[in-house]
């Protein structure tokens, strides 16, 4: 579908759906990928509620959806399970990391929750009345907007807990054609899963890949993600990329993220020995090369945890 949700373009395996102005959709994933065959649809849940409902809708209207039947939750961040809910008809597809995960998080707590992401727009308010730079600001304007939609919309978030699980690989196998869900273990979160398309050589990367988009690293394991990366390019032969942040693109993508992720621990543990402190070199801003990237006020929470982990690592 265009922006206008009018025409659709039909892939032979996935359809991109942009029912929305970019600036809303852009950051999430907007993929349903259909089989054909087995009239199945498999897609990549995310936070913008109203927005799924619409593009089912939209889909529907145009007469090309059936039944989404199978949902895989890539890893078990919110801006990729907080859409769980508007798939109950559907069956969920994780690794048992990320199960495990969802599980222990229990209900959702609204007060919590809308506590939370009210400091994040707090925060993030703080942030944009000392910014000047313009690009940052847009930044800040689009994370804004998304964190008020979530803060809308959590009286309705329900935490669905995945019923299929794996550990490295799981093989769907249409008549036509065969998706494979895989693991190699966690680096952006405790456990990352990618969706490979063989035939199509298209990979749905869960974050582990994003285009021209700050990668988030806190939490994760920096080091095994590189290697994870570096296992990809080996293992998998890809043309197209659908990441969990941005623009669909090729497989370029995952040679920038390696490149991101090399640099940012160059950098943090060079700025570790410099006997500088955290602030001096916060205010140094964003890596240098990365400045145009999506999301740039995330670099400074990716430097922060790197560079209190690498002093807690030296001092041991
Ligand atoms: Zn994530």
């Amino acid at each position: 579908m265009d922006e206008k949700g009018n025409s659709v373009k039909q892939y032979d395996v996935y359809s991109l759906v942009t029912a929305f102005p970019d600036e809303l959709l852009s950051g999430y994933p907007k993929v349903l990928i259909h089989d054909e065959s087995e009239d199945q649809w498999y897609m990549f849940s995310n936070v913008a509620e109203d927005s799924i409902r619409q593009m089912i809708d939209t889909a529907e209207k145009n007469g090309f959806l059936k039944v989404i039947s199978k949902v895989v939750n890539t890893h078990f961040h919110g801006d990729h399970v907080n859409g769980n809910q508007e798939f109950m008809k559907s069956e969920f597809i994780s690794t048992v990391w990320t199960r495990d995960l969802l599980s222990d998080m229990g209900e959702v707590n609204i007060d919590l929750m809308q506590q939370n992401t009210q400091k994040l727009i707090t925060s993030l308010n703080h942030v944009r009345s000392q910014e000047r730079d313009p690009h940052i600001l847009t930044e800040i304007d689009y994370d804004l907007s998304v964190q008020r939609t979530l803060y809308d919309a959590i009286p309705s978030l329900r935490r669905v807990t995945p019923t299929i699980t794996f550990e490295d690989k799981l093989v769907i196998q249409g008549t036509k054609r065969t998706i494979e869900v895989l693991s190699y273990g966690g680096g952006h979160s405790l456990s990352d899963a990618v969706v490979y398309v063989p035939g199509e050589q298209t990979l749905i990367a869960g974050d582990l890949i994003s285009t021209k988009t700050i990668p988030v690293m806190p939490y994760g394991n920096p080091y095994a993600w590189i290697r994870i990366l570096k296992r990809i390019q080996k293992d998998l032969k890809v043309n197209t990329i659908v990441p969990g942040h941005g623009d669909v693109s090729n497989s370029d993508r995952i040679t920038d993220v390696i490149r991101f992720l090399e640099e940012t621990i160059a950098y943090v543990s060079k700025a570790v020995t410099s006997g500088k402190s955290e602030s001096y070199w916060l205010e140094q801003g964003v890596l240098k090369g990365y400045e145009d990237w999506h999301l740039p006020q995330y670099f400074r929470w990716n430097f922060r945890w790197l560079f209190n982990s690498m002093l807690v690592q030296n001092n041991r």
